[in-house]
């Protein structure tokens, strides 16, 4: 058995590994006096490493490496999160040294070809949005809703309007209550009718003067596309108030339609979803936002701006939020998604149609085996329920998801969005070919039937991976990131 494939208990930490005199590379003694360092500055006693010699310390990080799941590894149809293939040519261009060796506090002239990427970029995620201006500051999708509510509470207190309250429904990302309480706004909630849209009549009894604005994710996070989007735009607009567009499902709608046309008046975007970058655990991440002529004059500074044929970073935006972020924004994640959307082209729309045909070919697959709540055609993800799986069997959507594992594919998203009891929410992007969802329908049914035969298997899931289930919360309250050295000996490093 590979050390991967060794239950945890029994994989050594490398300091466990550690033989005193062991070392990963050497250098010759040259016999030159050691560095003059002031006193203070020395360390008091050598620091405590591990002691290994480089084969070993490669095979255990290897080892470890190998038990990382990641869209490289397998299928990651996690919901809301758009994990799809991060075309190697990115991380090539990424790399040129025009673009890898700029140094950020390059003036202007020198810095050219950059600023033209980035200038290009706005333009390019403008004509998507439908809106007139763009930032690219923003480090991510929960960076750029802050920013958006940041511009508008410029926005209102330019023209003397004390408005105090954000709407956001019942179905949304857990970083829209969180942006908007730090913005400063109050929260007011708005409930999903039983098609999954917006209800109207619930809105209208909660939109008054005091309404700065609504934040909504079109697709919703059920997957569905908001049928009474125009009505709810003009609920907002004749109270005087502005909409925020949460962009992070943008993957179904690049193309085909445009949340400027829809009745938004700001959007981000998430650069490390829809465009294609290597994401999870916190990063690396893009979020710019756009904006409405209106809006414009207080976008973050400095901004990217074209005078004929040159490109400079423009300072003098006297009514400006400020900065959001240091330099011009996350610049390696710029250059990955611009060259993710010129590899499309013109095309750029077939990769939401892939993205909607995907998600519905799924859907189709297990529609007759687990609950669907909202029955419609879903966009590029939808949510099912183990509700029923539960209440025969005893079997939870934590138990489908742990035992999905098993079949080597990442679980989905569970219990979100919350207005979904036991919810599985799907997102197998377009970047799958066919037969990867059809194993993923299969390994769904399987598990579903299993629930029914053997609901102890599905309880005690995963079988085949170094811990099954974990406490959780303590996990997160506790972490144990350090190792104890009690009274063991680690001789002195050089
Ligand atoms: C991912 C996501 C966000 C937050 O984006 P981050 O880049 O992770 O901060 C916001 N809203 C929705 C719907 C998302 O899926």
């Amino acid at each position: 058995m590979t050390e991967a494939g060794r239950a945890w208990p029994e994989a050594p930490l490398i300091f466990e590994r550690s033989q005193p005199g062991r070392r990963a590379g050497r250098v010759p003694d040259y016999g030159l006096p050691p560095p003059e360092l002031p006193s203070d500055l020395r360390r008091k006693r050598p620091p405590r490493l591990p002691e290994v010699s480089e084969p070993e310390l490669v095979r255990h990080i290897t080892a470890l490496a190998d038990r990382t799941f990641g869209v490289d590894t397998g299928f990651y149809p996690l919901g809301s999160c758009t994990m799809k293939h991060n075309p190697r040519v990115n991380e090539r261009v990424a790399r040129l040294p025009g673009f890898r060796d700029l140094h950020p506090l390059q003036e202007d002239e020198g810095a050219q070809g950059a600023l033209e990427l980035m200038w290009q970029l706005q333009e390019i995620l403008s004509e998507i949005a439908g809106l007139p201006a763009v930032t690219l500051q923003p480090a991510a999708g929960s960076q750029g809703e802050l920013t958006g509510l940041m511009l508008m509470r410029a926005y209102f207190a330019d023209r003397d309007e004390a408005r105090d309250t954000i709407i956001t429904p019942d179905t949304a990302h857990g970083t829209n209550p969180a942006s908007v309480t730090m913005a400063g706004y109050e929260l007011e909630k708005v409930e999903t009718d039983a098609r999954g849209n917006l209800d109207l009549g619930n809105l209208r009894a909660k939109v008054n003067e005091r309404t700065a604005g609504l934040m909504l994710t079109n697709p919703s996070t059920l997957g569905l596309f908001d049928e009474g989007i125009e009505e709810v735009a003009a609920i907002f607009h004749d109270a005087g108030a502005l909409l925020y567009y949460d962009g992070a499902n943008l993957n179904a709608v690049v193309g085909i339609s445009r949340p400027g046309d829809m009745g938004f008046d700001i959007v981000h975007y998430n650069l490390h979803k829809t465009f294609s970058q290597p994401h999870g655990g916190g990063g690396p991440g893009g979020g710019p936002v756009a904006v409405r002529a209106s809006i414009e004059p207080f976008l973050p500074a400095p901004r990217v701006v074209r005078d004929g044929d040159t490109y400079r970073l423009d300072f003098d935006v006297p009514k400006s939020i400020g900065r959001v972020r240091g330099f011009a924004g996350p610049f390696g994640v710029f250059v990955r998604s611009y060259a993710f959307m010129r590899a499309y082209g013109p095309a750029l729309r077939e990769m939401s149609e892939a993205a909607v045909l995907n998600a519905n070919y799924v859907l189709a697959g297990l529609r007759d085996v687990y609950e669907l709540p909202y029955d419609r055609h879903c966009m590029h993800e939808f949510v099912l329920s183990a509700r029923s799986l539960k209440r025969e069997h005893g079997v939870t959507a934590l138990d489908v998801a742990k035992r999905l594992m098993d079949y080597g594919i990442h679980p989905p998203t569970v219990y979100f969005p919350l207005v979904v009891p036991e919810a599985l929410m799907i997102e197998p992007t377009e970047t799958e070919p066919k037969e990867r969802l059809d194993a993923f329908v299969e390994a769904m049914r399987r598990i579903a039937e299993e629930a029914a035969t053997s609901p102890e298997v599905l309880h005690e899931a995963p079988h085949g991976r170094p811990v099954r289930r974990l406490d959780e919360v303590r996990a997160a309250k506790q972490p144990v990131v350090r190792h104890d050295f009690g009274e063991q000996e680690i001789a002195t490093a050089h």
